[in-house]
C-alpha cells in the first residue's frame, strides 16, 4: 500500500512544523483597494493602528515567547513607517516583501510588476532586512511573477495553498511555502464598515476552527503557517489568541521558524523527508486515532469532554505528534473548546 502522505522531517525530531506571519499592511491596503482613501483618515486610521499600537505590542509578545517570526511588509508602508521595520529588524525577525504599493500584481503590466518589486526591495532593503521572500498582496501571481523573482534573486514565494508542505516549484528555482485561508485571520476577524454583512468573530469561536485546523497539520507532520494582519489581530483580545497559538504551538512540540528558514531547509532538501508516519488506515497516525475515538467516547458519554486528546497510548512506539500532543488545552479556564469530530469520525469509517 503507498503511504497516503509524506511528512517532511523537521529539524531537531521536531513533529511538525509552524510559522507565524504577519502581513503588515497598514495604511496602504486601504489606498491600493481604492486611491481616494489616501485623503480619509478615518479609513486610514484602521491601518495606522498597526504600526501605532500593534507592531509594538507583537514584538513585546513574541520576545516574550521565544518566537521568530515573518513579516511580510508592503514598500510604501515602510517608508512611512520605518521605525517599525527597523524595530522588526533589530528584534531578529525576517522581513520580506509584500509589494511596494499594496495592488495584487495580476493588475499591473511586467514593467509595473518589475518596477514595484525593485522599489519594495530597495525600500526594505535600505532599513536593514535581509529580503530572499515575496508575498503577493492577493496570494496570486501574474504570469511574469515567477520569472521576475527569481530575477530579483529572491529564492521563495509564500502565496499558493495547495500543499500543507513547503516545496520547491518545479518550473523555477523557487521554493513555495503555502498559505491557507482558514489559518489567516482576516476571513474570521476582518471587519470594516463598508458592508454591514459579516460580523465580528470572538476569538473562542476562531480558535474552534483553529485548533483542529493545528492538531490535524501536526498530526500529518505538515507546516503551520498562520497568517495575521497587525491591524487585525493586535487588538487586545487577540494579542491573547496569538498568544494562545503560539503556546499551543510550543505545547506540542512544533519547531518554529521564519518562512525565509523553512524556504532554505526546503532547497538544500532537507525537508523532503520520506518518513512514513501512517501507521495506520486512513491518514492519521495510529496514536491519533486512538485519542480522537476516545475524545469522541468522552463527548458522547459526558458532553462535557473538552477538546483535549487523552495521553497516547503507552504501547506506543515511537514519539508521535500525538505524545507531544497539546497538554495547553487543560487550562483554557471557562472554554469548553469542543470541536465537532464528525469530519474525523467520517475518516475513521475509512479505517
Ligand atoms: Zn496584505
Amino acid at each position: 500500500m503507498s503511504t497516503p502522505f509524506t511528512a517532511p522531517t523537521w529539524p531537531t525530531g521536531a513533529p511538525f512544523g509552524a510559522t507565524l506571519s504577519f502581513d503588515f499592511d497598514a495604511e496602504e491596503v486601504w489606498i491600493g483597494e481604492n486611491p481616494e482613501n489616501a485623503s480619509r483618515p478615518g479609513v486610514l486610521s484602521q491601518g495606522a493602528y498597526g504600526p501605532r499600537v500593534a507592531i509594538p505590542l507583537i514584538l513585546d509578545l513574541l520576545e516574550r515567547t521565544g518566537v521568530k517570526a515573518t513579516f511580510y511588509v508592503p514598500g510604501k508602508d515602510a517608508l512611512r513607517h520605518p521605525e517599525a521595520v527597523r524595530a522588526i529588524v533589530v528584534a531578529g525577525h525576517e522581513v520580506a516583501h509584500h509589494g511596494h504599493s499594496h495592488t495584487s500584481p495580476t493588475l499591473l503590466t511586467r514593467e509595473e510588476e518589475e518596477a514595484e518589486l525593485h522599489q519594495g526591495l530597495h525600500t526594505l532593503r535600505s532599513l536593514g532586512a535581509e529580503v530572499t521572500g515575496y508575498r503577493s498582496p492577493s496570494w496570486d501571481f501574474s504570469a511574469h511573477t515567477l520569472d521576475l523573482l527569481t530575477e530579483a534573486g529572491l529564492t521563495y514565494s509564500s502565496n499558493l495553498l495547495n500543499d500543507i508542505r513547503p516545496y520547491r516549484h518545479e518550473s523555477h528555482p523557487l521554493t513555495e511555502v503555502p498559505v491557507s485561508w482558514i489559518l489567516d485571520d482576516a476571513p474570521h476577524f476582518w471587519f470594516a464598515n463598508d458592508t454591514w454583512d459579516k460580523t465580528i468573530r470572538s476569538p473562542r469561536e476562531v480558535w474552534e476552527v483553529w485548533q483542529p485546523e493545528i492538531d490535524g497539520i501536526a498530526a500529518l507532520g505538515g507546516h503551520v503557517m498562520t497568517t495575521f494582519h497587525p491591524m487585525i489581530s493586535g487588538r487586545p483580545s487577540r494579542l491573547a489568541f496569538i498568544e494562545r497559538v503560539i503556546t499551543h504551538l510550543q505545547a506540542a512540540g512544533a519547531w518554529i521558524g521564519t518562512a525565509a528558514e523553512v524556504a532554505a531547509l526546503a532547497a538544500r532538501g532537507e525537508l523532503t523527508g520520506t518518513l512514513p508516519r501512517a501507521q495506520a488506515p486512513g491518514f492519521l497516525p495510529a496514536s491519533v486515532l486512538d485519542d480522537v475515538r476516545a475524545a469522541s467516547s468522552a463527548a458522547a458519554a459526558g458532553g462535557e469532554a473538552s477538546a483535549q486528546a487523552g495521553p497516547a497510548p503507552s504501547g506506543s512506539a515511537s514519539p508521535s505528534p500525538a505524545e507531544a500532543a497539546p497538554e495547553d488545552e487543560a487550562t483554557p479556564s471557562g472554554e469548553e473548546g469542543v470541536w465537532s469530530l464528525d469530519p474525523i469520525q467520517r475518516l475513521l469509517g475509512r479505517a
